[in-house]
């Protein structure tokens, strides 16, 4: 990373597969919030996903390699790779803290389905010590949904409605990110998948070319 990029974008998920809605949303937050990199870190082992089966993470990195190549701004990070057991968030960040140091400023983005169970995370209020948080509403929740959350928080945000956001004791900020909706998750194109169906603009062209090559998805 160039000593220019000092706005970075850490997008977390299974990417099981990567689709356009994860593209929309890391567009999303790169252009309102001025980031200078988003980066894409899939899970090795997502802690809520223990019990289902994951395609392996050389085939989700690969897929992701596909959808960013063409997308300067935007680039895939195996550092969860590295580290046994559960991919927890509040490793990663507090890792990507200490690799990059306090000048850069981290921009977690999240989807209002993923944020709603932040509390379930592991060490959950710490990850407010490392990242500022960009909550999109996904199209499928429920609107308003996102304040009451906050809100319920024992962390004690203070909303900030000049600037549309909340600020965390810790001087952590919290932002809504506004999304262009669309309408898709890794579920619904595994589940049209094994249904035989198309799923051409769902997912960048060279990750359908990669799922058709490699039979992904045909039995779950
Ligand atoms: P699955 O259906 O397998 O649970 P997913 O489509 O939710 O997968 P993840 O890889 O779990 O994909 O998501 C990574 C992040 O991207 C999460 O924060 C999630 O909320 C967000 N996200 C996924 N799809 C969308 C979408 N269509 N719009 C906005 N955010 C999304």
């Amino acid at each position: 990373m160039t000593e220019r990029r000092r706005r970075v974008g850490v997008l977390g998920g299974t990417f099981d597969p990567v689709h356009n809605g994860h593209l929309v949303l890391a567009e999303a937050a790169w252009r309102e919030f001025n980031l200078d990199l988003v980066w894409f870190i899939p899970a090795a082992q997502p802690p809520h996903k223990l019990d289902e089966p994951v395609t392996s993470f050389a085939h989700r990195a690969a897929m992701l390699e596909l959808a960013l190549a063409d997308q300067p701004a935007f680039a895939v990070n195996l550092m969860e790779q590295q580290r046994p057991g559960p991919s927890y968030s509040v490793d990663t960040l507090r890792q990507l803290r200490q690799q990059l140091g306090r000048d850069r400023e981290l921009y977690f983005i999240i989807g209002s389905d993923a944020f709603v169970e932040i509390t379930t995370w592991k060490d959950y209020p710490e990850l407010f010590h490392y990242a500022h948080f960009l909550v999109a509403e996904r199209p499928d929740s429920a609107p308003g949904h996102l304040n009451d959350q906050i809100s319920s928080l024992p962390e004690n945000f203070r909303h900030d409605p000049a600037h549309n956001r909340w600020s965390h004791p810790r001087g952590a900020f919290l932002y809504p990110l506004p999304v262009n909706a669309f309408l898709v998750s890794s579920t619904t194109i595994r589940r049209k998948l094994r249904a035989g169906e198309d799923i051409s603009g769902l997912v960048p062209p060279p990750v359908a070319g990669y799922i058709r090559r490699h039979r992904l998805y045909r039995s779950r």
